[in-house]
C-alpha cells in the first residue's frame, strides 16, 4: 500500500524538492503551505508520517507537532521536523514535543527520502501487526528488539523511537535507578543538545501511553534527584 505523507512546507521551492524526492520513491504527497490546512488534512485522511516546518505564515509547526501528540488517532504518527539553519532552539523544542527525526536546511532530497523510509519502516513495525488479546499468561512486558517494539500484557503500544529507547532501556534495569544522564545517553546517545528536561518530558508520555493499557497501575516512579524507576513487581 503507498504510503501517505503530510508535507506541511511554505517554502515552494523546498516544497517542490521534497514532493518529488518523496514520490520518486513511491509516496504518495500531499502539500499544505499553513498550519490551518495542515491540521483540516490531518482530520479529514490518515497519513503515515508528517514532514514539518517550524516557521509558517500562519503560526508555528511545533504548535502542530504538539497537538498531533496530543490527540490519539495521530500520537504516534512518526514526525520528521525541518529546521532551519541556525534555529537550535526550535530543533531542541521539537524533540522534546516529540519529533522523530529532523533534518537542517538546506538538506539534499536523497537524505531526507532515506530517512522518510527508515522512519516508515520503524512505524510499520511497530503498527503492522494486530496486537495480541490480553491473556493472563501474556507476559507483563515484551520487548521485541529486533522489531522495536514493546507490548504490555499483550498489547503493543504506539512509542515513538526515543519512547521506544527509554522504556527498552527501562525494562532491562527494571527495579533500579536510572539517572537522568544515564537514560539521556541511552535513548538520545551523544545528542548533546538534549537536557534532563527532555527525558522528564518523554517519561511523561511514556507513562500516559502505559496508563492506556492500565489505567490503574504505575509503572514508572519518579525518584526525586535521582532518576526513574521501572517496577515490574
Ligand atoms: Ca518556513
Amino acid at each position: 500500500m503507498t504510503a501517505r505523507v503530510l508535507l506541511l512546507e511554505d517554502d515552494p521551492a523546498i516544497a517542490r524538492t521534497v514532493a518529488y524526492a518523496l514520490e520518486r520513491d513511491g509516496l504518495a504527497v500531499t502539500h499544505s503551505l499553513l498550519v490551518h490546512d495542515a491540521r483540516q488534512q490531518l482530520q479529514r485522511t490518515r497519513f503515515d508520517l508528517l514532514v514539518l516546518d517550524v516557521g509558517l505564515p500562519d503560526g508555528s509547526g511545533l504548535d502542530l507537532l504538539r497537538d498531533v501528540r496530543n490527540a490519539a488517532p495521530t500520537a504516534a504518527l512518526p514526525v520528521l521536523m525541518l529546521s532551519a539553519h541556525g534555529e537550535e532552539i526550535d530543533r531542541v523544542l521539537g524533540l522534546e514535543l516529540g519529533a522523530d527525526d529532523y533534518l537542517t536546511k538546506p538538506f539534499s532530497p536523497r537524505e531526507l527520502a532515506a530517512r522518510v523510509k527508515a522512519l516508515l519502516r520503524r512505524a510499520g513495525n511497530s503498527n503492522g501487526h494486530t496486537s495480541a488479546p490480553a491473556t493472563t499468561t501474556a507476559p507483563l512486558f515484551h520487548d521485541d528488539e529486533a522489531g522495536q517494539r514493546i507490548s504490555l500484557r499483550g498489547q503493543a503500544l504506539a512509542l515513538t523511537r526515543r519512547e521506544y529507547r527509554l522504556l527498552s532501556h527501562l525494562l532491562r534495569g527494571a527495579g533500579r535507578i536510572h539517572s537522568r544522564d544515564a537514560l539521556l545517553a541511552a535513548a538520545w546517545g551523544d545528542d548533546s543538545e538534549s537536557t534532563d528536561r527532555t527525558v522528564d518530558t518523554h517519561i511523561k508520555t511514556l507513562r500516559a501511553k502505559l496508563r492506556e493499557v492500565e489505567p490503574a497501575r504505575e509503572y514508572i516512579s519518579t525518584h526525586r534527584g535521582m532518576g526513574y524507576c521501572l517496577d515490574v513487581e
